[in-house]
């Protein structure tokens, strides 16, 4: 009977499986700009989609290729692109698909830099349409029948909202709109979008999936259920040379990455791949950290309010543990009135004052005079992000350790 490796031996024998020269285990840092070829026909049939092969590394490299191959499949897609950071694969994308009358549904909670990226998307002329995407409701009515893609996060980034993706993913389906899935947060090991009908997965690889906080990247990954057959804003020169089922990443490839060219540094594909060997582990160290600590914080009285998706007090607490393997890494915590929530952080000696997350080292920031000041007060109510919320991204420290240092700094 055919066996199915599992998530992590799947990740650790990749490289090897693609035969890198004098059997190496790692894929080799190819750093070459450019490939010479002794057949001119060679290089020709790259340039036109007829071959599988490198150009011009800003659309794609060796080392790139072997972590987008382990990045497919940990998300049991069909393909995958990598590009230098989460936002220019996000940016990238959008600009690759979508044009002018066309109409986008994005949640209205997202990471801070996707919600300016998209002002910025309106200011250009894109129309788009911000809901609460924990309603299939408000998504249903926010649909027009201009709507090509809708854009949601897994476990919104900091109030910890979770969107209700099966059911977006059967709209989506049924309307024929591109579903995208920020799956930074839950990362693959928790969570396959593509079982809600996700038509794209996006990842930012600067978090867990690199995981130790060295190396920037993102990637897109085509799950191959999008029909990409009658979509209306394929570039024409790629109908002629690819099949349909490829229409949509090679315009993201070639209009999005190589136009854009947000491209992943072979150095930084490296790391994020020897990182990437460990996601199982690190996240279920940090999950079980996480849900620890949220349990802790819960109980006492000096917090305010707790948001972690483990909590039975958490709205979507059902549809995540349906969803994920685990409740994640992220939390965000309000103080009570009485303590001063600068004085608190700095009160915090292993904990780090940092705005990463996802880190294999626990984090944490005040929200709204950092990664949401931009937004000002108004907006950030909107987002259920509140003036005094705290978010922490824990790692995978010894529990006794970040418990010790929490407990000190709540006096
Ligand atoms: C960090 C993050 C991004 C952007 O990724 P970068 O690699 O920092 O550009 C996008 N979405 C979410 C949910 C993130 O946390």
């Amino acid at each position: 009977m055919a066996h199915k490796k599992g998530f992590t031996t799947t990740i650790l024998h990749s490289d090897r499986l693609g035969k890198p020269e004098h059997g190496a285990l790692h894929k080799p840092i190819h750093t070459s700009v450019t490939f010479g070829y002794d057949d001119v026909q060679d290089l020709v049939d790259i340039f036109q989609n007829k071959k599988k092969g490198y150009a011009y590394s800003r659309q794609g490299s060796p080392t790139a290729s072997a972590l987008e191959t382990k990045i497919t499949a940990m998300e049991n897609g069909m393909a995958t692109i990598t590009f230098s950071t989460g936002m220019a694969a996000i940016t990238s994308t959008i600009l690759a698909l979508i044009k002018k009358g066309d109409h986008i549904v994005a949640s209205s909670y997202l990471f801070g830099n996707t919600r300016s990226v998209f002002q910025s998307f309106i200011d250009l002329g894109l129309d788009f349409t911000f809901v609460d995407a924990t309603s299939i409701e408000e998504v249903k009515k926010a649909v027009q029948p201009n709507t090509r893609l809708l854009f949601v996060e897994t476990i919104a980034n900091p109030a910890t909202q979770i969107a209700d993706l099966e059911k977006i993913g059967d709209l989506c389906a049924e309307k024929g709109i591109i579903y995208m899935v920020d799956n930074t947060m839950t990362s693959p090991y928790l969570f396959n979008p593509k079982k809600v009908k996700a038509s794209l997965v996006m990842n930012s690889l600067t978090k867990y999936i690199g995981g130790h906080g060295n190396a920037l990247g993102g990637s897109v990954t085509d799950t191959g259920l999008f029909n990409w057959e009658n979509y209306p804003n394929i570039f024409p020169g790629f109908k002629t040379q690819v099949k349909p089922e490829v229409f949509g990443i090679t315009q993201i490839r070639k209009k999005g990455l190589r136009d854009a060219g947000g491209t992943l540094s072979p150095e930084a594909a490296h790391s994020i791949s020897v990182g990437s060997e460990t996601l199982a582990l690190r996240l279920e160290r940090a999950c079980n950290n996480a849900f620890a600590l949220a349990t802790f914080f819960e109980g006492h009285p000096m917090i305010k309010k707790v948001f972690y998706p483990g909590l039975q007090s958490h709205p979507q607490h059902k549809l995540a543990s349906r969803l994920f393997l685990k409740y994640g890494g992220l939390m965000s915590i309000e103080l009570d009135e009485s303590i001063d929530c600068f004085e608190f952080l700095n009160k915090l000696k292993l904990v780090v004052k940092s705005s990463n997350l996802g880190d294999t080292r626990t984090l944490a920031i005040p929200v709204a005079h950092t990664i949401f000041n931009e937004l000002g007060r108004e907006k950030r109510a909107e987002m259920g992000i509140s003036e005094s919320m705290i978010r922490l991204s824990i790692g995978i420290e010894d529990l006794d350790d970040l418990l010790h240092d929490f407990k000190v700094a709540l006096g």
